[in-house]
């Protein structure tokens, strides 16, 4: 195990892609087993030192960011062995989705989740069960995760697989390695009703112990080595960037394509009109793209990219509808791109990269932070929430793009200040579609977790009596609270 304590050494474990500041720590540990790692706790419990949890820090909430104690990073635990036939993977917590990608896609095979950074370790997107654009159609990583092999704050271990052990009225009761006796009360709220939510511990009426872990944004436990459910790799792709003059038409085609996409799941269809990516791009958003891409169409109120799965045997049958689809919508047909092969696909990749890489640019330009939202809310609200961001930040005057997993109802709208008065102006407004969507039913954070950056809109959501429950949920395992202190709730909450 190697030890580093000095501060050029921790330098890059005090940050992550929140750009959250003033992170420091005593001590930053890299353990080889889950052995060490026991020890590590062990001595930090009986201290009271906290502990940080250490991933690839891609997360964009703060939640690896140390303040004091230990820091455990994950970087050695790079066990990766396949079975091809049974279609699973046994991994360290360490190793990068970026390996998992390549290493499944080589043996045939195929890990739906996609969150956008892929050099995140995999033990930080179960932590935060990350998801992205392919969520409409597979789900999150929560629906891949088959076994989970923890380390507990205690020194203790876990090996939780899943469907062995559901909760009973209100109840997971679970044994540890030690055959230490573990009772569970979990919160009584439920998930609202949106198609994404990492905002708080997983709950409702039978849950499955795995998925209290998953999402725990490293408050319950070290996951040091993760079972995957892995699928068949599919023949191909059929996707597409379709450009709208009108936003009613753009908005109506995407609710058809997902009327259609449910049914076909529903029925087994496999030659209908299924997407596995619905992505929405406003037109402050295709002003930006056309910077890196000048073919970009002008005047456009917005674009949709798509994206299904074909065989050689449906793929024409199913180009024919989906134009038919989009002409019906009154897409610009003759100005939009579709792709087949591997490198117009790689060309439609290029064009989603455009946005946020211009975003950046412009940032930097202004030496200012990007404030983004990560809300989502439910079906028949999402038509109102999306008029609401666009007339709040056009009264603004503030620079902006909407863009994201339209067929989730989950939008992210970047606002771009170009100075401090504007970057007030922006945190003002953030708040008040934090309000708006929690007032619609929705969730303050869809796919990037609540960390430490978004306790106290987590508050707002949950109110106290429900982060008094998840407290009691975290100290039934982590009773002097030491582990991910700050993340998701204030560590006040757990006197
Ligand atoms: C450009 C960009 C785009 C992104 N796009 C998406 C997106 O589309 N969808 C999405 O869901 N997310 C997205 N993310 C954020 C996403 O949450 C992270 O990329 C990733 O899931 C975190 O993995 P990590 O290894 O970097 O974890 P870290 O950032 O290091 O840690 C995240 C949290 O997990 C905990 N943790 C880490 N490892 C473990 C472990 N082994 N056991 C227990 N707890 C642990 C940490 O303590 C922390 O609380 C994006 C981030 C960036 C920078």
């Amino acid at each position: 195990m190697q030890v580093k304590t000095q501060i050029d050494e921790l330098q890059d474990y005090l940050v992550d892609a929140s750009n959250l500041s003033g992170g420091n720590a005593q001590k930053l540990l890299i353990p080889e087993t889950k052995e060490e790692i026991s020890e590590i706790l062990k001595d930090a419990n009986e201290k009271g030192i906290q502990v940080t949890i250490s991933g690839a820090r891609t997360g964009t909430v703060g939640g690896a960011i140390p303040f004091g104690g230990y820091i455990i990073s994950l970087e050695k635990f790079k066990k990766f062995k396949v079975d091809k036939e049974k279609k699973t993977a046994t991994i360290g917590a360490g190793v990068l989705l970026t390996d998992v990608q390549k290493r499944t896609d080589s043996e045939n095979l195929f890990y739906p989740p996609d969150p956008t950074e892929w050099s995140c370790q995999m033990g930080g997107t179960v932590s935060t069960n990350a998801s992205g654009a392919r969520s409409f159609k597979y789900g999150a990583t929560r629906d891949y995760v088959e076994r989970l092999e923890i380390v507990l704050p205690d020194g203790d271990f876990l090996n939780l697989r899943r469907g062995e052990i559901f909760s009973e009225n209100n109840f997971i009761e679970l044994e540890t390695e030690q055959g230490n006796k573990i009772s569970v009360k979990l919160p009584t709220y439920r998930q609202p009703d949106v198609r994404k939510n990492t905002s708080g511990y997983f709950s409702g009426d039978k849950i499955d112990a795995i998925d209290l872990f998953i999402g725990s944004e490293g408050t319950l436990g070290i996951i040091t080595e993760i079972d995957l459910k892995l699928l068949s790799k599919p023949k191909g792709f059929l996707s597409g960037i379709v450009f709208f003059q009108k936003e009613k038409d753009l908005l109506n085609l995407v609710k058809e394509a997902r009327e259609k996409s449910f049914e076909s799941r529903n029925n087994n269809q496999n030659s209908e009109i299924d997407a596995t990516v619905i992505e929405y791009f406003d037109d402050q958003s295709l002003n930006f793209i056309r910077e890196k891409f000048p073919e970009t169409p002008e005047n456009m109120a917005g674009a949709i990219f798509f994206e299904q799965e074909t065989t050689e045997e449906n793929e024409d049958d199913l180009f024919e509808k989906w134009n038919s689809l989009l002409e019906d919508n009154n897409a610009e047909v003759d100005q939009s791109w579709f792709a087949i092969n591997e490198q117009d696909l790689e060309k439609m990749r290029e064009f989603r990269h455009a946005l946020p890489v211009s975003v950046n640019e412009r940032i930097v330009k202004y030496k200012q932070r990007k404030v983004g939202t990560d809300m989502a809310v439910p079906d028949d609200k999402f038509a109102s929430f999306l008029r609401f961001y666009k007339n709040k930040l056009n009264e603004s005057g503030l620079d902006y793009v909407i863009f994201g997993h339209i067929g989730d109802n989950h939008l992210h709208a970047n606002m771009i200040p170009k100075n401090d008065a504007e970057m007030t102006k922006a945190r003002h407004l953030y708040g008040r579609f934090i309000a708006q969507a929690i007032m619609l039913g929705g969730t303050v954070s869809a796919e990037h977790g609540i960390g430490k950056l978004k306790s106290k809109y987590l508050y707002v959501m949950m109110g106290e009596r429900y982060l008094n429950e998840m407290a009691e949920l975290k100290k039934a395992f982590d009773r002097n609270g030491i582990l991910g202190r700050g993340n998701m709730f204030d560590a006040k909450f757990l006197n």
